[in-house]
């Protein structure tokens, strides 16, 4: 049986979204900065696309702006922001520990250019509070950036109460909204979200394409230059086969919120109850306030890479983490960040389910990764000593 469980990496296509792009592709091959008439037909099929991007965000279309995924969106934000600030000498921004690397990497190059940023302590549990933004604003804070909900433990952070705080307090607000947009309901406005990304494969959409949503009156510095597409605010012929097929997904995702989070929460409850069964093992993250999907355990003594080839060779698509650190032998940041010690962060395993998964599959999982984790204990040196007494166990 071949179960894809890695959905917070990235999501298969729906047919409503293929569907979309194929007829695109055939279609609408006009550019859209061209005056005739198929060039008017693909501006015309890209206004659709925004309208009902900012619809289901609760925003203007000309609010939206069209990238090539989360990344290029986080980035342009995050700058965005730090120019404005730095004009007028507000060189302070305030973020978590557990953000996405699009965040963080960013984050980093503004640090080398003078920039001063707060990471939050996150709660062992994997949440931060709208008070402990409260606390970190300064005069010169410039941007709070703060993930909706994080991609490897699924924690949904309190974005209304800490957007509530930004606007109160004059201070911009950008989340990372790449993992709860179309799993989650989602109002700008009523949020006081300033700036937000979202990317169209987390939600069964293609690849490569993705949105900024900047309220109106943030000003945004160009990541590429060229042409006035957008706004004039990211240069480049519209990708438009890829942003139809995303907005079609994203209607459907949002228009099936609840009864795909519904599906999806009672095979993710299983899994827990199941795994929780296995002697030494901790689930990441707060039991209630996560996606409907995720699950992220950590079991002790063992390395999560290994238990990714064997769950792979019964057919099990998972993770250890971050899809964009595997390949590295650094154990997770954001498992470090809630608190894991480096041997236990090590021995993590990340099941991101979507509303395509089934209870069979599921039931699957639930044999698999029992006997799998069994029989990394029993080859292990560590779990030996665990188990003879000369280590103490870190988890009970
Ligand atoms: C996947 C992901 C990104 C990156 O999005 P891309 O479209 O792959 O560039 C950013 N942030 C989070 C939380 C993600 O899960």
């Amino acid at each position: 049986m071949k179960v894809y469980a890695d959905n917070a990496a990235t999501t298969p296509m729906s047919k409503t979204a293929i569907n979309e792009m194929l007829y695109h592709v055939e279609n609408t091959y006009g550019n859209p900065s061209s005056l005739h008439a198929a060039g008017q037909q693909a501006a015309m099929a890209l206004l659709k696309a925004r309208q009902t991007i900012a619809e289901y965000l609760g925003c203007e279309p000309k609010e939206i702006i069209f990238t090539s995924g989360g990344s290029e969106a986080d980035n342009q934000a995050i700058i965005s922001a730090a120019k404005l600030g730095e004009r007028k000498k507000k060189k302070h921004i305030i973020s978590t520990a557990f953000e996405h690397h699009a965040v963080l990497h960013t984050l980093k190059r503004l640090e080398k250019e003078g920039f001063e940023v707060t990471y939050l302590d996150v709660h062992e549990n994997g949440l931060i509070s709208a008070e402990q933004v409260e606390k970190a604003i300064r005069p010169d804070t410039c941007l709070v950036t703060i993930m909706y909900a994080n991609n490897e433990i699924g924690t949904i952070q309190p974005i209304g109460e800490i957007g509530a705080i930004c606007k109160e307090k004059k201070v911009l607000f950008h989340t990372d909204a790449v993992q709860a947009a179309g799993h989650l309901h989602i109002n700008v406005r009523e949020q006081n979200i300033d700036l937000m990304s979202i990317s169209a494969h987390k939600f069964h959409g293609p690849k490569g394409v993705g949105a900024l949503y900047a309220r109106k009156g943030v000003i945004l510095t160009n990541l590429i230059e060229g042409g006035a597409q957008e706004r004039g605010k990211r240069a480049g012929t519209e990708n438009i086969p890829a942003i139809m097929s995303m907005a079609a997904a994203f209607k459907e995702a949002c228009d099936n919120i609840d009864e795909n989070a519904e599906k999806v929460l009672k095979m993710r409850n299983r899994l827990i109850d199941g795994l929780s069964e296995i002697p030494h093992s901790i689930l990441n993250g707060d039991r209630e306030k996560r996606l409907a999907g995720n699950f992220s355990m950590c079991f002790e003594g063992i390395e999560g890479e290994s238990m990714l080839l064997y769950l792979d060779m019964e057919g099990v698509c998972a993770s250890s983490g971050s899809a964009c650190t595997s390949g590295s032998l650094d154990p997770s940041h954001v498992l470090l960040a809630i608190g894991r010690p480096h041997e236990i962060a090590h021995g993590s395993l990340r099941l991101s389910l979507s509303e395509y998964n089934t209870d069979e599959e599921i039931d699957h999982i639930l044999k698999a990764v029992p006997e799998v984790v069994n029989r990394l204990r029993n080859m292990s040196p560590v779990w030996r000593d665990l188990k003879e007494g000369r280590k103490e166990y870190v988890i009970q």
